[in-house]
């Protein structure tokens, strides 16, 4: 998504990628956010003809017995929808139209190394499959190597992971199933549906997809992962019992799920994904900027991956356009870039530990504020923050809902949520007191004091002084012209 933001602004790009797409990847649910950047580029049509699954929203089964939470797109986004994607499709449409823009994109071609002249990266190595190997010298780098995250693990240091969240995930694909049934007695097609463990030992998704699969992952902590290794039975297998008991064993574990799949066949071999927390100290620096998976990770419980790397991608291209076209800084460029992608990060961070809380304890009901057996009030007032809309949508959100839902969020960290103010992402919020000078700065997706521009051509940070004086200008152009009215 960089790679076409930036082409698209007629920027000389080069994109180098380590595989050759099509390719599988997990992260398969998307947030509505992914919507306007995808119209922005140019890609929604493309999208709407491939024929994903229109994804409306998602329930959260947080505690057997309890209504589960259910999100609505319909309620919180002008875009209504998102999608649930097979990723290697998904991936490729973008590869291919990252070229069609004008980036040269070489695939089968992983960097393995970058070099430094003081401060600045001023070059990449770059080495094929097949044996070839060359330098690429250059203004600005984009890491959006994912989880190997090249510039944060072997340049920088600088990968921070969160302990609460070490978790594993295993998942595997089913054809045959039946769709969930809400509680009012309508099967929900497309939806994303989440169910936490009955045991409090994790949680599972359930992502329905266009091939007619549905994609379905159990969530633990790697603690609970390599004690059922020991604890179930092995039959005859050496290191303990193999993934697909430990998979079978969390479904047992989720009675709607294990209903849902009743009749359900498993298509693909069990896989595993290491899925650890984590965030690098800083995500930009004099000629560089790192995206996604290489800057931040966080547990994939509210389908954030996508929603983080667009905002990440999104954020890189503007910082770097508005620094090339000379309209700010480069102290001013970094600093946005590692605002805006730290403060999506620790909404989500805190959100989803304070839901953790609850998936851990399914003897009580313990999420802060909240009616005691209903789950639905919270899901109304963090919505927002959920649905991604909060960082990409300012207009389609009412500033009162982000208001309650930061509020929340703050509630729960000062409730010593699983984040704890020890983490320094809590210590954060709970130092300002608030979040809200920068969630409710104008206009509405202000950081420190920039905003992005979402223009074709244009595309870069505009100061919030700019909108002002637009805003001021249109304010007296509509007085002029009333009075006008007024006087004939
Ligand atoms: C179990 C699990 C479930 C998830 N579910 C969801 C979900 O439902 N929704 C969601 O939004 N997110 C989900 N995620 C998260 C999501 O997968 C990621 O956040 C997202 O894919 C990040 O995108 P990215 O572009 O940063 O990285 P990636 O998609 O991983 O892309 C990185 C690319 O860089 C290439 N690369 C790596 N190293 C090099 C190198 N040295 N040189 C050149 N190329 C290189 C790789 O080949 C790869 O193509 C989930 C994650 C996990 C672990």
């Amino acid at each position: 998504m960089a790679a076409i933001l930036l082409a698209r602004e007629g920027m000389e790009v080069t994109l180098l990628e380590r595989d050759q797409f099509p390719r599988y990847h997990i992260g398969e649910s998307l947030l509505t956010s992914a919507i306007p950047v995808l119209k922005f580029v140019g890609l929604y049509e493309r999208m709407e003809a491939h024929g994903f699954v229109r994804k409306h929203g998602g329930y959260f089964t947080l505690k057997e017995g309890a209504p589960p939470g259910h999100i609505d797109f319909r309620k919180v986004s002008v875009h209504q929808h998102s999608y649930q994607v097979i990723r290697s499709e998904f991936d490729h449409l973008l590869l291919q139209y990252a070229a069609e823009m004008g980036a040269q994109v070489f695939e089968r071609t992983a960097v393995t190394g970058v070099d430094f002249e003081g401060d600045r990266p001023v070059r990449a190595r770059w080495q094929q499959q097949g044996g070839s190997s060359g330098e690429l010298e250059f203004e600005y780098v984009i890491d959006a190597s994912g989880l190997s995250g090249l510039l944060s693990t072997k340049v920088l240091h600088n990968r921070k992971f969160q302990p609460a969240f070490a978790n594993v995930a295993v998942g595997s694909y089913w054809k045959g199933y039946d769709e969930y049934v809400a509680p009012d007695g309508t099967p929900q097609e497309g939806r994303f549906f989440m169910e936490a463990l009955r045991d409090g030992s994790g949680w599972i998704w359930a992502i329905p997809l266009h091939d007619g699969t549905m994609s379905v992952g159990v969530v633990m902590h790697t603690d609970e992962f390599q004690r059922l290794r020991t604890a179930l039975p092995t039959e005859g297998a050496e290191g303990g019992a193999d993934v697909e008991a430990i998979y079978r064993h969390g479904i047992d574990k989720a009675p709607h799920l294990r209903n849902m799949l009743a009749k359900a066949e498993m298509t693909k071999p069990v896989q595993t994904w290491r899925d650890y927390s984590y965030i690098a100290d800083t995500f930009s620096g004099p000629g560089y900027r790192l995206v996604g998976d290489a800057a931040a990770f966080i547990d994939p419980l509210f389908s954030t991956g996508v929603h983080l790397a667009f905002l990440g991608a999104v954020s890189a291209a503007a910082s770097i356009a508005g620094r090339l076209r000379g309209e700010l800084d480069e102290d001013a460029a970094i600093g946005f870039h590692d605002r805006c992608i730290r403060k999506a990060y620790v909404n989500f961070a805190i959100i989803v530990s304070g839901m953790y809380k609850q998936i851990r304890r399914q003897d009580e009901v313990v999420l802060y504020g909240i009616a005691q057996t209903d789950f639905r009030a919270a899901f109304d007032v963090i919505l927002p923050l959920i649905s991604g809309s909060a960082d990409l949508e300012g207009d389609a959100v009412d500033p009162n809902t982000i208001d309650r839902a930061v509020s929340f969020a703050i509630e729960m960290v000062n409730e010593r949520a699983q984040l704890g103010t020890e983490n320094p992402a809590a210590r954060l919020l709970v130092k300002k007191g608030s979040v809200h000078e920068d969630l409710t700065a104008e206009p509405d997706q202000a950081v420190g004091g920039w905003y992005i521009r979402m223009e074709r051509g244009r595309l870069g940070l505009a100061q919030v002084v700019e909108q002002e004086k637009i805003d001021k200008e249109k304010q007296q152009l509509t007085n002029e012209l009333l009075e006008v009215a007024q006087s004939s």
